[in-house]
């Protein structure tokens, strides 16, 4: 079986319907096509300040959000980041072979840094997607199912791969990216050009897949569209209504050219109102689910050391052929 790997920070309580969509639903399927790791990247959640107390519990909350979406523990490996020490291990080694300036050029940390002020955003933030790569390539992964918003990341991913190899020996596998087009990209309801981020979108731009669906259904009642009244496809000039079709189709499992059909002669208030139902009805029983793992957090803890003692076994031997490679003496 293709090894896949990949993780989700703990930025926010909830996470949202991009993360769901672009990630998480495909993270669930591949567990039956594919030897599966997947870890809540605490390491990474803390590049832009945080709050420990605030990171602890967001750090169950996500293994719990990630169980209830229908991970199983049984059938991949869900770990913890910060519990296999190897990520950061790993990642020291890769810096020293990635380029100052090929660093600089990663479009995230232009827009999160910016976000901050350059001047103070922190050399963790700068130096995240070297992590990323550690995280990758500890497990040989072959392929890495994200968003678009990550193939940049991935590429640097590879050539860090392929350069380490071309150096030292070839050690690591070369990942390929696994996005799904149709939702790659879910955007935010307020500014449906820009993705939807736990760190950067407004509250009402985003649907957390543990809100109230009351609230949801206001977030969708006032999302933003244009001004036209036809309820078509169009990405480019209807950036707001595509989006809104996106969700409902992924959710409810209709192709968009059904849902067109259905909504000829419409308006946006119906499409919205409908798929704020559809909305409630997917994220129902993943709130009850959340709720019951969160209620006994020691077996949560239990399963997530369970997940990292998994994972290590995993890390641990590509690290020992990395130090090997690079000429260190090894374990004293
Ligand atoms: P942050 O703002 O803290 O970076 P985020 O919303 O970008 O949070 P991440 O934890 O960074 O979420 O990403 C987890 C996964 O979700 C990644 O695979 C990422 O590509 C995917 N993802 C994030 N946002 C979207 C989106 N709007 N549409 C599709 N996939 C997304
Ligand atoms: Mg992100």
């Amino acid at each position: 079986r293709p090894r896949v790997l990949s993780g989700i920070q703990p930025t926010a309580d909830s996470f949202h319907l991009g993360n769901y969509l672009g990630a998480i639903r495909n993270w669930v399927t591949m567990q039956d096509t594919h030897d599966a790791f997947y870890c809540v990247v605490d390491l990474h959640a803390i590049t832009a300040g945080h709050d420990p107390a605030v990171l602890r519990q967001r750090t169950r909350l996500a293994a719990a959000q990630l169980l209830a979406a229908g991970l199983d523990p049984e059938r991949c490996t869900l770990f913890v980041q910060s519990q296999v020490p190897e990520h950061s291990q790993l990642a020291w080694v890769l810096s020293c072979i990635t380029g100052f300036g090929e660093a600089s050029r990663m479009t995230q940390f232009k827009d999160k840094s910016s976000r901050q002020g350059a001047e103070r955003a922190s050399v963790g933030l700068f130096t995240y997607p070297i992590l990323q790569a550690a995280d990758i390539l500890l497990y040989q992964a072959d392929a890495v199912p994200v968003g678009e918003d990550q193939r940049q990341h991935l590429e640097l991913t590879r050539d860090l791969a392929q350069r380490f190899n071309g150096l030292f020996g070839t050690t690591f596998t070369v990942p390929e990216p696994y996005i799904i087009r149709d939702t790659a990209k879910i955007t935010d309801l307020q500014d449906p050009t820009a993705k939807m981020s736990k760190s950067a979108s407004s509250p009402a731009g985003i649907i957390d897949l543990l809100d109230d669906p009351a609230r949801s259904a206001k977030k969708i009642r006032s999302a933003v569209t244009d001004t036209g009244r036809e309820i078509i496809f169009d990405p480019e000039t209807k950036p707001g209504i595509a989006n809104l079709l996106t969700i409902y189709s992924a959710l409810a499992g209709r192709s968009i050219d059904d849902l067109v059909g259905a909504y000829a002669g419409k308006g946006y208030g119906d499409l919205k109102k409908d798929l704020s139902a559809v909305v409630a009805d997917a994220v129902r029983p993943i709130q009850e689910r959340t709720r019951a793992y969160l209620e006994d957090p020691a077996q949560l803890d239990k399963l997530l050391a369970l997940g990292a003692e998994k994972a290590r076994a995993v890390a641990a031997a590509t690290l020992r052929t990395t130090y090997e490679r690079v000429g260190f003496l090894g374990p004293a």
